[in-house]
């Protein structure tokens, strides 16, 4: 009788140490950061420049974005102004298009600086502030947190490596990265935009363009540093870069 307690008891331990090990984890609630509207008013001149109507809309997708992507500091503390600025440069590519959702992405890893990469197809001095991975890292993005606050800071500048990032995760979207977002982008329009990215990096070549080299490495990259500079100096983009700047608003704005 005694050994049928014993065991009794035992198999009670066990089925209590199953049950707790095997709890499901409650995930903490998301909460935005602190201030946050403060910090995009003060870092995001594209938030900045919105109504009141257009801001409550893109803290929506700022929520939203931030709520089902992770960020990790790998080596580098995530602060508040980080997730910011990555929510702000996901956000701003898609802010006019309805219902977007970055399927292709689960996690930003924030590394503190420059960082060698050994996958994925890029091969320059930029691809080391960011880039979308590929194989085991599929669906992550890295980022370079210098990189992110210098996109954000520096004004004068048409570069901004974490919107440059996203603008690929777009091109990728609809299965192959090669400059053409045909998720978005009107298949009759696709010969235009194509010879475009070519005149673009020819020019850019023969030292005929005020937009970054990097654009003329290949189609991929001519696309995400034209964007870039779309999204950052809208203004001086559409002065220097009328028909470049038509076919971006009917790839990011058209669709709204
Ligand atoms: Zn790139």
């Amino acid at each position: 009788m005694i050994l049928v307690l014993q065991l009794f008891f035992v198999l009670a331990v066990i089925i209590l140490i199953i049950l707790f090990v095997f709890q499901p984890k409650r995930k903490e609630p998301f909460a935005l950061p602190e201030n946050y509207a403060e910090y995009l008013l003060d870092y995001v001149p594209f938030y900045a420049n919105l109504d009141e109507t257009g801001k409550r809309q893109f803290e929506e997708k700022f929520e939203k974005f931030l709520s089902a992507v992770k960020i990790t500091g790998a080596n580098a503390e995530v602060e508040d102004l980080d997730r910011i600025l990555i929510g702000a440069a996901a956000v701003i590519p898609v802010y006019f298009i309805r219902d977007w959702e970055y399927m292709n992405l689960r996690e930003v890893l924030l590394y503190p600086g420059h960082f060698n990469q050994d996958f994925e197809q890029h091969g320059h001095e930029r691809t080391v502030s960011g880039m979308v991975g590929s194989g085991a890292l599929q669906h992550v993005m890295i980022l370079s947190k210098w990189e992110l606050r210098q996109g954000f800071i520096n004004r004068q500048s048409s570069r901004n490596t974490a919107i440059h990032e996203f603008v690929h995760l777009i091109d990728k979207m609809d299965g192959t990265l090669d400059g053409v977002p045909e998720i978005l982008l009107e298949k009759k329009y696709v010969p235009q935009w194509q010879q475009l990215l070519e005149n673009t990096m020819t020019a850019i070549r023969r030292g005929e363009s005020d937009i970054d080299a990097y654009g003329a490495t290949g189609a991929v990259e001519c696309f995400a540093v034209v964007a870039e500079y779309f999204f950052e100096q809208p203004d001086l983009f559409q002065l220097n870069h009328p028909e470049l700047c038509q076919m971006l608003q009917r790839i990011f704005i058209r669709t709204r």
